[in-house]
Parts: C-alpha cells; structure tokens; sequence
C-alpha cells in the first residue's frame, strides 16, 4: 500500500440528475483527497448509449461548484473507446474472454454455466470482434479461466478490511455489451487505473462489482487501488435514499435557492433532514 496522498474520483453517469446520495458519495470522494493532500477527480460516464447526454454532465459540473467542491477532470469514457476495445480483444485473444450472442433471458433458461458448453464460442469467431460480426454478440469473461490465471487475490477497502476477490457468483460477467462499447466493469477498471486513481470510493451498492475488478486488474496488470465502500443514505424510514421517487434532485435544490455549502455540511455531519 502506498503513503502517497491519495486519488479519488466521483464517476457520475449523465443519464439523469444527481440527487443527494451522489452528492453525499462525491463529497466522501473530495474530503478523503483533500484531508490528505491528494486530489479528487471528476470523470463522466457517458457510455450508456442514447441515455448519456452532455446536458446531464454539465449540471453535475454546476452542482459540484454548488456544493463548494473543487475537482480535476479527466476525459469522459466516450473519449476512451478504443482502450476498451484494445483491452477486450487482448482478452478475447488470450482466450480469457468468449463472444455470446445469447440474451440474458435464454442465459438464464440454460442450465448452470459449466455444464453449457453451447454458450462458449469456437475460436474460429475471434475474428468477428473487431468487425461488424460483434453486432448481436456481447463479450464475456471466462471466469474459471480467469481465476486459473490469477489464482488467489485479495483486495483492501478502508472499511471492511483485506478481501478474498470472490467474483464466481457473478458468473461470465459481461465485458462489452451487445449495444455499447464496454461494460461498466471494463471501462471503470480501465480508467481507474489510467486516471491513476489510488482510492476507489463510491458507495456500498457497488461493493461486489470490486471483486471483478480486481481480476480484471490482474488479468490486465494493472495497479491495484484500495477501496472505500462508504454507507449509503437513508431516509428516516432507513430506506436507501436513492429509491425514494420524487425527492429533488440537486439541480433543482440550487435551482430553489438552496444553500449548497450548507447541505453539504449537513451531509458530512450525517444529520441531514428530509425536507421538500
Ligand atoms: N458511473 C457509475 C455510476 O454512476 C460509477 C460507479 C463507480 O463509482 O464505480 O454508478
């Protein structure tokens, strides 16, 4: 582990507002840069197909400077495609990875993984991966093979402590979707590690997703990061916050002439009360 002041970073997707509990996970990220004299990142997630738009991103830049945070930017991840490509063909050519042209629906009528041998693609459909021929078909990563490669892992998040990385119940994740350009797997792990971040904070939903990852790291030698899995927000019926329909987003909150420096204190002292 390194002592360097850390990097983090706050991923925000623009297909839609950012509501409280991003505002929440980005402060985590910033405070956590800033107490130790590293930097907080911002980068947009914008791979999402027609759901992505650039109107989105621009609010969250304005909510950001709202809450009285100050961040780097780094290049969205449309910017970044054919990294993801390069490093999904190198998996597919290593063998790691397979295309599969079925959906999860008739995945799911299959019978367990190991014993669908119907699922797993000839070598001779490599080639279609860099042509025309991946329409229809997503890439997915040969888990077992995977974890013969790497054999046993741990990864580290501030909070929960050291980890045995246990992705096998996610099964052959997928690593470029039938319809985009890369999973949310492959990009994150990919510009994590290109943006040089050293601490990866986002909220516990998103916890399991860190067991693929740090395969994924290996598998492409890259830098491991620590983690921090930070709580989630709950309303005063200890419901997540972000399933709670109707409550404003940020934009509109700074739109009604809220403070934003005031709400993010409220968030960083967690005694936050539900109003409008
Ligand atoms: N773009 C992802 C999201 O908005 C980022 C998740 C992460 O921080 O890894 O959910």
């Amino acid at each position: 582990m390194s002592d360097l002041p850390p990097i983090t970073r706050f991923a925000p997707s623009p297909n839609g507002p950012l509501h409280l509990g991003h505002a929440y996970s980005a402060i985590v990220a910033h405070d956590l840069a800033r107490e130790a004299g590293g930097r907080f990142l911002l980068r947009i997630e914008d791979i999402d197909g027609p759901r992505s738009k650039p109107e989105f991103a621009d609010e969250f830049r304005r909510d950001l400077e709202w809450l009285g945070l100050e961040w780097d930017e780094v290049p969205a991840q449309s910017t970044r495609l054919d990294h993801y490509a390069a490093a999904a063909e190198e998996l597919l050519e290593r063998g790691l990875a397979y295309l599969c042209c079925l959906t999860r629906k008739e995945l799911s009528g299959l019978p367990p993984r190991r014993g669908a041998d119907g699922l797993k693609y000839p070598a001779s459909s490599r080639g279609q991966f860099a042509g025309e021929g991946m329409e229809g078909a997503a890439l997915r990563l040969d888990i077992d093979r995977a974890m013969e490669e790497v054999g046993e892992l741990l990864w580290i998040d501030d909070i929960a402590g050291e980890i045995k990385a246990d992705p096998r119940p996610f099964g052959d994740v997928v690593l470029v979707r039938k319809d985009l350009p890369a999973s949310y797997h492959l990009a994150v792990t990919l510009d994590d590690a290109r943006d040089g971040v050293t601490l990866v904070t986002r909220g516990l939903d998103l916890f399991a997703a860190s067991h693929i990852h740090r395969v994924l790291q290996a598998l492409l030698d890259l830098p491991v990061p620590r983690w921090h899995h930070h709580r989630l927000l709950l309303d005063e019926n200890g419901e997540k916050l972000a399933k709670r329909k109707g409550s404003p987003s940020l934009s509109d909150r700074r739109r009604m002439g809220e403070e934003g420096a005031v709400l993010a204190e409220q968030l960083r002292l967690q005694n936050f009360t539900l109003g409008t």
